[in-house]
């Protein structure tokens, strides 16, 4: 599946705060919003004034899709999809994006970033209830039991990762075996995702 292969703390530039896309980078000063926070280009500065309406809305979809590493026609396709289903469709969007399998290893603690995540996921180092998946959108259900690998576990990074970040699994996950296994206890409430984006803009935008 295609993703976004270019320079990724200009993302958060565009979007004025810090996506947190680079995993330790994003808590040091190297990180580029702490010495230029502005848009990037050569005509970043003049773009923080207060946009309209139409662009408020666009850069919160922008926020949401470069957080959770989707490209512009996926975010439209789960979109149309939690239009369809019952409940508010910002939630549903906002749920079926945690429910990714990347996110679900990037919550665990298992990657510094949902990019790293997602490398783990494509080198077939998860497996979603004892089988190997190597899909990083798979949509995970209530029950399914997540895990690394055996041989994976010791892999350097993952030891690093599971030493230093220290995060605390989200109340819809369960932790087991040795920080190496979670379980979707439930779907995630609104209140259980932290993401800053304001899904309800989201949803007036592609309303239009
Ligand atoms: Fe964003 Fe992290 Fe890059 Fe900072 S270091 S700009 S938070 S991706």
């Amino acid at each position: 599946m295609a993703r976004y292969t270019g320079p990724v703390c200009r993302l958060c530039r565009r979007e004025k705060m810090k996506l947190f896309l680079k995993g330790p980078k994003c808590d040091s000063m190297k990180c580029p919003i702490e010495r230029r926070p502005y848009p990037p280009g050569e005509h970043g500065r003049d773009r923080m004034r207060q946009g309209s309406e139409y662009l408020t809305q666009l850069r919160e979809k922008q926020k949401a899709r470069r957080i959770y590493g989707l490209l512009e026609k996926q975010f439209a396709n789960l979109y149309e999809e939690a239009t369809r289903q019952q409940g508010i469709t910002g939630e549903n969007l906002l749920r079926m994006l945690e429910l990714r399998l990347d996110n679900a290893v990037f919550r665990a603690g298992w990657a510094a970033s949902r990019n790293q995540a997602r490398q783990f996921v494509r080198h077939s180092h998860v497996l979603v209830n004892g089988r190997r998946v190597n899909i990083p959108s798979y949509r995970l259900r209530k029950g399914d039991v997540i895990a690394l690998k055996e041989k994976s576990r010791g892999m350097i990074v993952v030891r690093h990762n599971v030493d230093t970040l220290d995060r605390q699994v989200p109340p819809w996950l369960e932790a087991g075996a040795e920080g190496f296994e979670v379980t979707v206890r439930d779907l995630p409430l609104r209140e259980h995702i932290d993401v800053p984006v304001r899904e309800q803009l989201i949803v007036e935008l592609y309303s239009k």
